[in-house]
């Protein structure tokens, strides 16, 4: 066990505590002084919360020293992505439209943290309201990546994963619409779990697209992300798509980290052609590994797969069209009265201010939305792509007759450099080909790291899907891989990454 707390997983931070060797304000503290060393430079944060964080851990001192019943993860940090309700503290979505706002409520999943006693860090960078791939739409300026500091960290979740990769926190929450919590991890060699759609509460959480929106546990383990994922999930009133069952057993499964027996599909739509080479070597030994753990291999196909994007991309903005239609100016942040209009209408202030507070991404995602939402296209492009993803999701029943778990590189290509997809947003968009699916299909997802690309010497992403509610799958798939990889590493492939003290910017 290491004993340099920043570096501690978040279940050796739990053992320290529990054994009463560390207390959460030491964890904490030095989790703050570690940010206030490096993210000038990584910039993984919009807001970092020290007094509110250190009060958290106190808290947690006592009530661990009163007796009180705790979760394994009491007292250990978290940061939570800058698009979940936090009382009190600023959220603004990565957006200037939300500037200046701070939510009067704690979205439920916060509400669970607070209550469970994880020491809140502050909030994460973020696209703005999540439309991204690299964290370059937020207002705020990117996030970047602790391998390089010149490439994205992934997106929209960038300030989550680069928070991890780079030691500043050992948990932090996502969210992931079409990819936006386990593109990060692939590209920063962390883990990132998306939920079964409906396993953690959306509520509090600023819509993108209602249907495809889930909450997510990133962390540098797949333990991690279970105990994380344990505390977050589970039904909630307020949430009406939540799922009224009791959270899949997902820490057990990744303790036990079983796949004998366990069938593994290759999405073949998912493979080969345009995957970059290195990415595909480390997907095709991380197979190999789980064969020789014991899971059988087959292939399978999911022929619908190859109009998934097209489909995501007109389901995605118009609803986003419709969710971001109450930043009207007089709800909420940012209020722009326009130039020389001596008595602006509601709807002038309005149009000003929406001009003055989106990006240009959300602008175009709004308008393509409104446009297929307008009636004479609203069966040819939405109905459409509603079908397409009838056909996705039964694409992904028929694969999952004959696999229990689906399994294809997370992202195609390892972390790009910072402006290279900027002025092509198609390029950027075709980073979430393989993530997509399991959103419009509401399946969970897992992202591991499968190790360093040959070509560039960065990390590569590992994804297994399984059905909905067989959450605890994942774990399972990705903590033996996790296992045999950091064996063959000789240890986790965090410890290569530059380790940043030497920079300040
Ligand atoms: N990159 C995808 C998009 O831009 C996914 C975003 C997300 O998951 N929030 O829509």
């Amino acid at each position: 066990m290491t004993t340099d707390l920043t570096r501690a997983t978040a279940a050796e931070l739990a053992d320290l505590l529990g054994a009463g060797s560390v207390s959460s304000r030491e964890v904490t503290r030095a989790l703050l002084d570690r940010t206030a060393a490096v993210d000038g430079a990584v910039h993984s944060y919009l807001h970092v919360d020290e007094a509110g964080a250190l009060a958290a851990a106190d808290a947690a001192d006592r009530a661990r020293a009163a007796g009180e019943p705790l979760h394994a993860l009491a007292g250990v940090p978290v940061a939570v992505k800058d698009v979940m309700a936090t009382r009190g503290l600023p959220t603004t979505c990565g957006s200037r439209i939300l500037q200046g706002w701070v939510p009067p409520y704690d979205a439920t999943l916060v509400r669970r943290l607070r209550e469970a006693h994880l020491p809140l860090l502050g909030k994460t960078n973020m696209d703005e309201f999540a439309m991204g791939s690299s964290t370059e739409h937020s207002a705020y300026g990117p996030s970047r990546n602790p391998w390089d500091l010149e490439r994205i960290p992934g997106g929209s979740g960038g300030g989550s994963s680069s928070a991890v990769a780079s030691f500043q926190a050992p948990l932090a929450i996502g969210t992931d619409t079409g990819g936006s919590i386990r593109q990060p991890a692939a590209v920063t060699g962390t883990v990132g779990a998306k939920p079964t759609y409906g396993g953690v509460s959306r509520y509090g959480l600023v819509a993108l697209a209602s249907s495809l929106d889930q909450a997510g546990p990133c962390s540098r383990t797949v333990l991690d992300s279970a105990l994380l994922h344990e505390v977050i999930g589970g039904h909630d009133p307020l949430d009406s798509t939540s799922v009224d069952a009791p959270v899949p057993p997902v820490v057990e499964a990744a303790r036990r980290a079983d796949v004998a027996g366990l069938r593994i599909g290759i999405v073949r739509e998912l493979t080969g052609e345009g995957f970059q080479p290195g990415v595909q070597a480390r997907f095709d030994e991380a197979v190999q590994h789980l064969v020789d753990a014991g899971a059988e291999v087959v292939e399978v196909s999911c022929p619908s797969f190859t109009y998934a994007l097209a489909a995501y991309y007109l389901i995605l903005p118009s609803e986003a069209s419709s969710n971001l239609a109450r930043f009207d100016a007089m709800r909420y942040g940012l209020r722009v009265t326009p130039e020389g209009v001596a008595a602006p209408s509601a709807e002038q202030v309005m149009a000003a201010t929406r001009d003055a507070g989106f990006g240009d991404e959300v602008k175009r995602r709004i308008i393509l939305g409104t446009y297929a939402l307008s009636s004479g296209y609203y069966d040819a492009y939405y109905g459409s792509a509603q079908k397409v993803r009838r056909l996705i999701a039964d694409d992904f029943d028929r694969a999952f007759e004959a696999a229990d778990v689906l399994v294809s590189p997370t992202a195609p290509t390892t972390a790009f450099r910072l402006g290279d997809k900027l002025e092509d947003p198609m390029a950027m968009y075709l980073n979430d080909i393989a993530t997509i699916p399991a959103n419009l299909a509401g399946i969970p997802g897992l992202s591991v790291p499968s190790g360093l690309a040959d070509e560039d010497g960065l990390p590569a992403g590992f994804q297994v899907l399984a059905p909905a509610m067989a959450d605890d799958r994942l774990y399972a798939v990705g903590a033996a891989l996790e296992a045999r990889l950091t064996a063959a590493w000789g240890g986790p492939l965090l410890d290569r990454a530059p380790d940043l003290s030497e920079v300040t910017r």
